[in-house]
């Protein structure tokens, strides 16, 4: 099958790789439809991942059509529509136990696919614990509108929920790229008075405006000064999702006293927490990156028409021209947000 491989640091290309098949009970194997490429994908090219392994085919966040599922698999079956967790977690550790699925223990657990293992960005793909990592689609709902179920909508939901936004309140969410553009999306469903959204980029804020017009989208030199405006000194939640160093400190200077502010960018260094400068502010910070644990309520809102990410594909790529795909999304050229690349499956 055609699979597109991490060949060394600064090197993606398509190969050919032998089609997967089950390793275990557990897993299933996925005939890929749809695949999008991520901004972590770029991480691995640029050697930024180090736990990366040279050889797997990448790619984290896709769908497709159960093609073949292992003796234990109980919830999905050959020739169901699924769409397949970022973290493939096996359920059953303390951290699972938890919710906290990122810290799976397990070997295969946490972001492996398409990082340890090989993932999606290939015909095919096999899914270990298959049965907690596809989340059916429902009938009625397209493979495009599934498409960021497992990653992005995913870590939208989790962001805006652990900010805990009450009704009511007032929310900032910096960055308005693809990731804070899900926060904003998910964080709509908790009904904050007022939506916030902190975006340097003008197109991408025009973008997030257009889309979703219950935000207000400000640029980082508004941000502080209207929070302080409001009748509480700032924001009651801030979600950061932007992750340079001018964004970092926005967060928590917008924040009121005892917000609550959710790091969830992934940040290329470390970052300084002036600790004199906010004392007496009382924060709670909460860091880290998506427990994708949240997958099938978010498939239900999907389903619902509660959530719609789709917008956020702006370009549709066949498989073949994938390396053209990379280029466009890595020069955030041609108004690029999100894109599908297309399984041909010649
Ligand atoms: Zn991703
Ligand atoms: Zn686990």
């Amino acid at each position: 099958m055609l699979a597109y491989t991490y060949l060394a640091k600064g090197t993606f290309a398509l190969t050919q790789k032998p089609k997967p098949r089950l390793l275990g009970p557990r897993d299933a194997v996925v005939r890929v439809t749809l695949a999008s490429i991520c901004t972590s994908d770029l991480h691995i090219r640029n050697g930024a991942v180090p736990r990366a392994v040279p050889g797997i085919a990448v790619g984290h966040e896709f769908v497709g059509v159960v093609e073949e599922a292992g003796d234990a698999v109980r919830h999905v079956r050959r020739g169901d529509r699924v769409a397949v967790n970022v973290e493939t977690y096996c359920g059953e550790c303390f951290f699972c136990r938890n919710g906290w699925v990122n810290n799976c223990t397990h070997p295969l657990g946490g972001w492996a696919l398409g990082c340890r293992i090989d993932g999606g960005q290939a015909e095919y793909a096999r899914i270990p614990f298959a049965d907690t990592n596809l989340i059916p689609i429902p009938d009625g709902v397209s493979d495009e509108r599934a498409l960021f179920t497992g990653d992005l909508l995913s870590t939208g939901y989790w962001a805006a929920k652990i900010a805990e936004i009450r009704k009511g309140d007032t929310l900032l969410v910096i960055g308005a790229g693809p990731a804070g553009y899900c926060a904003a999306l998910c964080a709509l469903l908790h009904a904050p008075a007022r939506l916030v959204v902190c975006e340097s980029d003008p197109f991408r804020r025009a973008f997030l405006q257009e889309h979703i017009p219950q935000a207000e989208a400000v640029s980082p030199a508004q941000a502080l000064p209207l929070l302080s405006r409001t009748e509480r000194g700032g924001a009651d939640a801030v979600i950061e999702a932007a992750g340079t160093k001018e964004s970092f400190r926005l967060a928590w200077e917008c924040a009121r006293p005892n917000a609550v502010v959710a790091v969830v960018a992934m940040y290329e260094e470390a970052q300084t927490l002036p600790l004199p400068d906010m004392y007496g502010k009382n924060l709670t910070f909460k860091t880290g990156g998506v427990d994708g644990c949240d997958c099938r309520k978010v498939m239900e809102l999907i389903a619902a028409g509660a959530l719609d990410a789709t917008p956020l594909i702006t370009h549709r790529v066949p498989f073949s021209e994938i390396d053209r795909a990379y280029e466009l999304f890595e020069a955030k050229k041609d108004g690029v947000m999100k894109i599908a690349v297309q399984m041909e499956h010649m």
